[in-house]
């Protein structure tokens, strides 16, 4: 079997919350995800509001250059919901009543203890006439697909959950039937990285991607908790697999010092396995970060195996009363300076009996900045079983991204450690 010339897709997501910013149109980037990982890349999306003219619109836009059209939001019962008619409309489809859809509407609702079926959500038994019905089996809403020559629209509900179990349940199945031959699925691998920046990453790798095989790609894709790789590949009509294979290894070598993981897993996610591995525990006096380490080591379950706790001390009081550091230090050093942070990982590590400790203290403003320390300064240590290691650092961005940033800094410190990595 030959495959015949690739598709795309696109996607029109409804809802004026979507155009005035109250919500974020999330369902758009679920589905280009996994639209993409299908093989039917997104080449545009769409938000509008809940006016029938602009649907219209929107999914003729959407049509042009597009096999299929993915459209969420607008099939509820109220009177803003208007996808279903306008896109009938621009089909020239009449609405017409499924009484199947009625039954079902009424058991739904009889179910949910009403003795009548409200008449607003009779709309939703409206079916475009000849459109296929796909179940929604987490509301009331079901979807729809009109199909229009070679090119496919198909209706979802606004409401997350609901669009994102039909399109597991079903549209994924119609796609890979409809369009088969000319779905073009993707490999990916992503390598996330911390404590390099990304132009010094791109140098590092530089020379070695201009060895890669021409059909993998890569994108760099900087965030705030550090810079992550990310290679693709088509599944065929090239070497796939052992195509992204062949990079890996190079990638791998390259950015050895700064890997932290390939695929899904963050820092703590990664340090939880280190920490497993070597029967390890650890506990985090912060000040400046404010309990954000705590948050995201306990984010994960079963933290408590290797997570002995951690001391806010955010205030000097607390530093010298709960964690016992000498005031005078405080006073000669600056509550801000390396050996407070010594001291923050050392005393925690002690008073929570763990093997290693981390201490965390900075500016993270938007006050407070000083012409030795200005804002983004921030001093983190790792306490060990024989010795304790300091890092200055001077972050860009706003309070929140500071905190961010000494979070994942932190966390990638203590993890080098474990993994014996350059520090
Ligand atoms: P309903 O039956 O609830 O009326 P619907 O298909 O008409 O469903 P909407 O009314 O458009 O859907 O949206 C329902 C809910 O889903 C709203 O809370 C809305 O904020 C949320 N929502 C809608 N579209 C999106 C989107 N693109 N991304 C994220 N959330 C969305
Ligand atoms: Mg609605």
């Amino acid at each position: 079997m030959t495959k015949s010339k690739g598709m795309s897709s696109a996607v029109v997501a409804v809802g004026d919350e979507l155009l005035i910013g109250k919500t974020l149109d999330g369902n758009g980037s679920w589905l280009s995800k996994k639209l993409t990982s299908l093989g039917a890349p997104v080449m545009g999306r769409w938000v509008t509001g809940d006016d029938p003219v602009a649907i219209k619109q929107s999914v003729i836009a959407a049509l042009e250059g597009s096999d299929l059209v993915i459209v969420t939001g607008g099939l509820g019962p109220t009177t803003d919901d208007l996808t279903r008619p306008a896109v009938a409309d621009l089909f020239d489809l009449k609405l017409i009543v499924n009484q199947s859809l009625v039954d079902k509407l009424r058991s739904r609702f009889s179910a949910l203890g009403y003795e009548k079926l409200p008449g607003r959500n009779l709309v939703q038994a409206e079916v475009p006439e000849g459109a296929i019905i796909i179940p929604n089996c987490e509301g009331t809403a079901p979807g729809l697909i009109i199909e229009d020559g070679q090119k496919s629209v198909v209706l979802m509900p606004g409401v997350p959950h609901e669009m994102k179990s039909m399109f597991d349940s079903s549209v994924t199945d119609y796609i890979n039937e409809r369009f088969q031959l000319r779905l073009n699925p993707i490999l990916q691998r992503t390598f996330n990285t911390s404590g390099i920046p990304e132009s010094l990453l791109a140098e590092k790798i530089g020379e070695d991607i201009t060895h890669f095989p021409s059909d993998v790609s890569v994108a760099f894709l900087p965030r705030l908790q550090g810079v992550s790789v990310r290679i693709t590949t088509p599944l065929s009509g090239g070497q796939g697999l052992s195509s992204l294979d062949f990079c890996e290894n190079i990638i791998k070598k390259a950015l050895a010092p700064y890997c932290y993981s390939v695929g899904k897993k963050n820092i703590v996610d990664s340090l939880a396995d280190c920490l497993l591995i070597d029967k390890k525990s650890f506990a985090v006096g912060e000040s400046c970060t404010g309990g954000l380490i705590s948050k995201r080591i306990t984010d994960v379950p079963g933290s408590s195996s290797y997570y002995k706790g951690g001391i806010i001390a955010y205030d000097v009081a607390t530093k010298s009363g709960v964690l016992g550091i000498e005031k005078s230090v405080i006073e000669e050093k600056g509550v801000v300076s390396e050996e407070i942070a010594a001291l923050m990982a050392e005393k925690t590590k002690e008073i929570m009996k763990a093997d290693f400790g981390i201490g965390v203290t900075g500016i993270a403003g938007p006050d407070g900045g000083t012409e030795d320390n200005p804002i983004g300064t921030v001093y983190y240590a790792v306490a060990g079983p024989s010795q304790t290691m300091c890092f200055r650092k001077n972050f860009q961005g706003n309070r929140e991204a500071i905190r961010e940033r000494a979070t994942q800094a932190a966390l990638f410190s203590l993890f080098q450690i474990l993994t014996d990595r350059q520090v």
